[in-house]
């Protein structure tokens, strides 16, 4: 079992006490014996004063040491001479002050029930005077300070643990007050915030941190949305074509050759949800960085010549010129597997958009900036500028007809960013309704690290 206190309220408290505590107590010790050493101190040059007294007495010839004690008022002091006392007070005497141990160096002293006194001696010659000065006044007065600085602790300690507690309250007030805010947000309110009171302070940075951290949530919680929504709404359209066309060929009995005709673009349908549903897969892992394959320096002639021969058939048969400009020394760092997939995307693209007739060029180079790059350049109708933002989007379509028509799912580009990114590249798209469109792939030059192992 531990002590510590499960509240930091509280534990701020007991330190705030704990540490005010030990300055106190040190404090109290320091003021209590520099007060005793200067009392002492008092008390000591008297009895040298006294000494003083009784010597200059002692040495006139005529000396009367009971002058000493009647002008001078030094009332506890005795003169000897080796066993002779030549004077000593009533006091001394009645106080029984000669069993003191009087030493040149002044002591305290105290018959065994009776008050202390402070007591010096000084000899010269066989002579010996020693002093007493009572010690009750200043005794008194210490043990009066003794005790108020005895007080002063607990009383300080009480009062530094309250006004700690109270100062804690109000400095983590805001903590409180957040942790209440964050506990009403649930996955359906990550659109709220917590207050930020003073966002240069830690609470404010705290809170800022987490509303940040909310806005990420709430945006991948947006995207999850309407990524389902979107999938959801694409699977149906297959799935009803593919339910509809077995419906009306099982209205009627038919020629085998109906039947055929039937299957046969029932399983054109299925192409497509297989088609879909792998984009979909692809997507998915690239998302979670399972795509993120080692990257290794490649030619990327050889790779977009590669990819061009894959679709060239494609291009003939709507009559485009497919045209390359592939140079053999543009070299990058990449995994060849997602780059080829994102150039047969951006290639089919072209190829799907463009009309019969139109120029295809397919290009690798190095850029200005000295970053390697593929571009897929086509003479197609282009797109607009309202669009290009959002053609990267996914399930996003300028023209979801003619798109959907073509096969398209809007998939396509979401998927060659999401490869490229996952490679350490980006993708560029420069066009205008009616002028074309120029996509470009850059990737990391193949001087650039390489991966860190997975
Ligand atoms: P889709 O499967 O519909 O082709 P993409 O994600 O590949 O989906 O493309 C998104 C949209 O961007 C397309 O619907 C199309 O309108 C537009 N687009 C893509 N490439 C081109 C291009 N080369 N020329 C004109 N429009 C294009």
């Amino acid at each position: 079992m531990t002590l510590r206190p499960r509240s930091v309220r509280a534990r701020l408290a007991l330190w705030h006490a704990g540490v005010l505590t030990l300055l106190v107590c040190a404090f109290s010790g320091a003021v209590y014996l520099l007060v005793r050493g200067q009392l002492l101190r008092d008390l000591d040059e008297r009895l040298d004063r006294d000494l003083a007294t009784i010597e200059r007495t002692y040495r006139q010839a005529d000396y009367d040491l009971a002058e000493v004690e009647t002008r001078a008022g030094v009332e506890l002091f005795e003169v000897t001479r080796g066993e002779r006392v030549l004077y000593r007070t009533a006091g001394w005497t009645r106080l029984g002050l000669d069993r003191a141990a009087t030493r040149a160096a002044p002591a305290s002293w105290s018959s065994p029930r009776g008050p202390w006194y402070r007591v010096e001696a000084r000899s010269w010659d066989g002579v010996r005077i020693a002093v007493a000065a009572d010690e009750a006044l200043t005794r008194a007065a210490l043990d009066r300070l003794g005790l108020v600085l005895a007080l002063g602790v607990p009383c300080a300690a009480l009062f530094a643990m309250g006004a700690g507690y109270l100062l804690a309250g109000r400095v983590l007030a805001p903590v409180g007050a957040m942790a209440e805010h964050a506990r009403r947000i649930t996955a359906e309110s990550l659109d709220a915030r917590l207050p930020v009171e003073d966002p240069r302070d830690e609470f404010g940075q705290l809170a800022g941190v987490f509303n940040d951290t909310l806005a990420r949530l709430h945006d991948a919680f947006e995207r999850l949305r309407r990524f389902t929504a979107d999938a959801s709404h694409e699977l149906r359209t297959p799935l009803t074509a593919l339910r509809s066309v077995g419906e009306v060929a099982l209205q009627e009995p038919r020629e085998p050759a109906a039947y055929r005709e039937v299957v046969g673009s029932m399983l054109e349908e299925v192409e497509r949800l297989t088609g879909l549903v792998e984009s979909l897969l692809l997507l998915t892992r690239a998302d979670s960085g399972r795509v993120a394959a080692a990257r290794e320096a490649v030619d990327l002639d050889a790779l977009a010549t590669g990819a061009v021969d894959h679709l060239r058939v494609l291009a003939e048969e709507k009559g485009q010129v497919l045209t390359t400009e592939l140079p053999v020394a543009v070299r990058a760092r990449c995994a060849p597997a997602l780059v080829r997939q994102a150039i047969v995307n951006l290639l089919d693209n072209a190829i799907q958009y463009t009309p019969p007739g139109g120029i295809i060029r397919v290009r690798a180079r190095v850029l200005a900036s000295g970053e390697p790059a593929v571009e897929v350049e086509d003479t197609g109708p282009g797109i607009a500028a309202a669009h290009l933002e959002r053609i990267f989007e996914r399930f996003y379509r300028v023209d979801a007809d003619r798109s959907r028509r073509t096969g398209g799912a809007g998939l396509g580009l979401a998927i060659a960013r999401s490869v490229v990114g996952a490679t350490g590249g980006r993708i560029e798209v420069q066009s205008a309704e009616g002028r074309g469109s120029l996509f470009r792939i850059v990737l990391p030059d193949a001087g650039a690290p390489g991966s860190p192992p997975a």
